[in-house]
């Protein structure tokens, strides 16, 4: 399929390729939300295109698409969502398309607005960048222990708060809480001041499990409907506080951001990549066959209000210790259900060094070393106004599939 073009006009170093593809709800003013595919610059109206029967063959209610989230769509089943997809592709690359002139069809993305994909249900949260758990470790228990005796058995994870995920471009107020300052005696109530980013992933169930039943790992991936970006807003001050021994709460549940498209699992199937060696070997329901990883290169950026952003860390998803699959047989193998629009965010994602750290916890080492933006201001934490980006891709024989952006401002505390 490489060098497979559009008629539609694709920018160089566009996320949006005739390979990507990736879901949406999106509106325009005085319209209603409805489902769309990226393809460069522009929307593909889904309900518009079904509205002219291109979509008939597939035996597809036309109503999923105009739905305000993508819940219905998804149900479907892949049987019909990975045809559907390939249709698109069809038409917005055959040379003699029948949607070639309707110009109804195609929306500028510079018009449109974009809506959170789903109705999320349930939000899980988890652990599984060995970098990242390891930084976390040394800094805050023992430097020579610092896994926990559980970390290479299992995907250690934990339940998120669903309502407070958003979208791309939707401000963040600074949470206040409880602190317990250092050398103090008792706790203080203020605004976080230690706010930071989550550089993470998060997959989107498309196909439930019913209560009582297991996903087996090497059939996992069919659960998966795709992947948005995501970043798990935390407040190291409240988080370090409240945290024991249940785990994060109000340092985390104040608000995760994620990128409005969501990349299907077909168009990352590409890039696929080995994973790290697990070592001990695991119990047999995570042992899992094939490449289950997936090469996405990941970078977050910091903006100051007025200046220009300045790039604090390059990551890739591929560093990943435990992968989606093994995350989902994990999550259910007690019978625990999901259900479609279900987020599974995976976890900070660090790699080897310093620039490749998904927290400003560690990047600048729990405050100590901050680093320095281009406008020359120093972060040890997010300021408010600031606005943190966070971009992925995946890159491979001239192929090009990227999930756009997730952008969040810090407004000051309320
Ligand atoms: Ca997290």
């Amino acid at each position: 399929m490489p060098n497979k073009s559009s008629w539609v006009q694709i920018p160089e170093g566009s996320d949006f390729t005739i390979h990507n593809l990736p879901f949406g709800i999106f509106s325009i003013k005085n319209g209603k939300p409805r489902v769309g595919i990226a393809i460069g610059n522009q929307i593909l109206d889904l309900a518009a295109v079904a509205r002219l029967g291109h979509f008939d063959a597939l035996k597809i209610d036309k109503k999923v698409f105009s739905q305000n989230t993508l819940n219905d769509f998804i149900s479907l089943g892949k049987s019909k969502t990975s045809r559907l997809r390939k249709k698109v592709q069809q038409l917005l690359s055959s040379k003699k398309s029948p949607l070639i002139g309707k110009r109804a069809v195609l929306i500028a993305q510079s018009k449109a607005t974009m809506h959170m994909p789903v109705a999320v249900g349930d939000y899980t949260d988890f652990y599984s960048s060995i970098e990242h758990a390891t930084n976390l470790g040394k800094m805050f228990r023992d430097p020579k222990n610092a896994l926990l005796p559980n970390w290479r058995h299992l995907p250690v994870g934990y339940h998120g708060r669903a309502s407070s995920i958003v979208v791309s471009g939707t401000p963040i107020h600074r949470p206040k809480g409880q602190v317990m300052p250092v050398g103090a005696d008792k706790p203080i109530f203020k605004a976080s001041g230690r706010l930071d980013f989550e550089l993470e992933t998060a997959f989107i169930i498309g196909k439930e499990n019913k209560l009582g039943n297991s996903i087996p790992v090497n059939e996992a991936e069919d659960y998966i409907f795709g992947k948005v970006l995501f970043n798990d807003w935390s407040a190291r001050d409240i988080q370090k506080w409240e945290y024991v021994p249940l785990g994060p709460f109000l340092g985390k549940s104040f608000a995760s951001s994620i990128s409005p498209w969501i990349v299907t699992m077909d168009a990352l199937e590409p890039f696929r990549t080995k994973g790290p060696v697990q070592k001990p070997k695991v119990l047999p329901y995570l042992k899992y066959k094939g490449d289950k990883n997936f090469n996405i290169n990941l970078q977050v950026s910091i903006q100051p209000q007025g200046k220009k952003e300045t790039v604090v860390s390059n990551s890739n998803f591929k560093f990943m210790y435990w992968n989606m699959s093994q995350q989902l047989a994990h999550h259910t193998v007690n019978g625990c259900n999901t259900k479609v629009g279900d987020m599974m965010a995976s976890g900070t994602i660090s790699g080897r060094d310093n620039n490749s750290f998904g927290s400003m916890l560690e990047i600048s080492h729990s405050g100590k070393n901050p680093v320095t933006l281009d406008s020359g201001e120093k972060r040890a934490f997010i300021e408010d106004n600031d606005t943190v980006i966070m971009r992925g891709y995946c890159e491979k024989d001239g192929m090009r599939v990227g999930f756009g952006e997730v952008r969040g401002k810090v407004l000051p505390a309320r």
